[in-house]
């Protein structure tokens, strides 16, 4: 399947979702949106109570400071992907609990690899432990991080934290700022990383195509007539 079917399919699965309890609180899920071609995705904790209403993610209070973020490196929503560690809203916006983070995780799993995006930001802390168990914000936000499976990770604070702790906007735009070229060093560590393995790939072909020597030949001719 395309990536772009495959998200469609993701969404329309999270839509009918009832694998964990937040399905029967809930009034939309939020399966994610943005562009399916793009590099970067942008992971969130889970839909607060504007999100749960429009079924959109990051369209609230929290959502017009990503959009603001975004707007001051040149890029918007429609440059990104954007989703959520779990698609249905907790209960007064309580954090997710790792059962329900479990139940949901399938669907990341499914959208991360549809996009196969260079670099995955995350925002808050849910959606850091999922790439970078263990890791404290404090010490990992701004920072390009390698997770697992090839993936590139740039931490960064929730935007509903800087709107109660003011001090965290300036540690947001300064941190986004550094996005732009956390890609480029992103892709170009793919890029090398393939090229490698395209240079092994080669390597092994040349010695498989080699004819084998006449010493084996001769060694096999002798195994058979044992
Ligand atoms: N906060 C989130 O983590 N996700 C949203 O979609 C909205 C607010
Ligand atoms: Fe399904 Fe995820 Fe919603 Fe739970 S939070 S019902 S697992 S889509």
């Amino acid at each position: 399947m395309g990536s772009e079917a495959e998200l469609a399919q993701v969404a329309d699965e999270v839509r009918g979702c009832t694998r964990c309890p937040l399905a029967t609180r809930r009034t939309l899920a939020v399966p994610g949106e943005g562009n399916v071609l793009s590099d970067v995705l942008l992971v969130g904790e889970g839909p607060g109570a504007r999100e749960d209403a429009t079924g959109r993610p990051f369209v609230g209070p929290a959502g017009q400071l990503l959009d603001e973020l975004l707007r001051a490196i040149g890029w918007a929503r429609a440059d990104v992907f954007i989703t959520n560690v779990v698609k249905c809203r907790p209960p007064a916006n309580r954090d997710p609990e790792p059962a329900e983070v479990m139940a949901c995780s399938g669907y990341l799993d499914r959208q991360e690899r549809a996009l196969d995006p260079s670099v995955v930001v995350t925002l808050g802390r849910h959606s850091l432990q999922r790439y970078l168990p263990g890791a404290r914000i404090g010490d990992v936000h701004g920072s390009l991080r390698r997770a697992y499976a090839g993936l590139h990770v740039f931490p960064m604070y929730h935007p509903a934290a800087a709107l109660h702790q003011a001090s965290l906007r300036e540690t947001l735009f300064r941190d986004i700022r550094g996005l732009p070229a956390a890609l480029l060093a992103a892709r170009q560590a793919l890029a090398d990383e393939r090229a490698g393995q395209v240079r092994m790939d080669e390597a092994v072909a040349r010695v498989e195509d080699r004819p084998a020597p006449m010493d084996d030949t001769e060694q096999m001719t002798l195994f058979q007539e044992q």
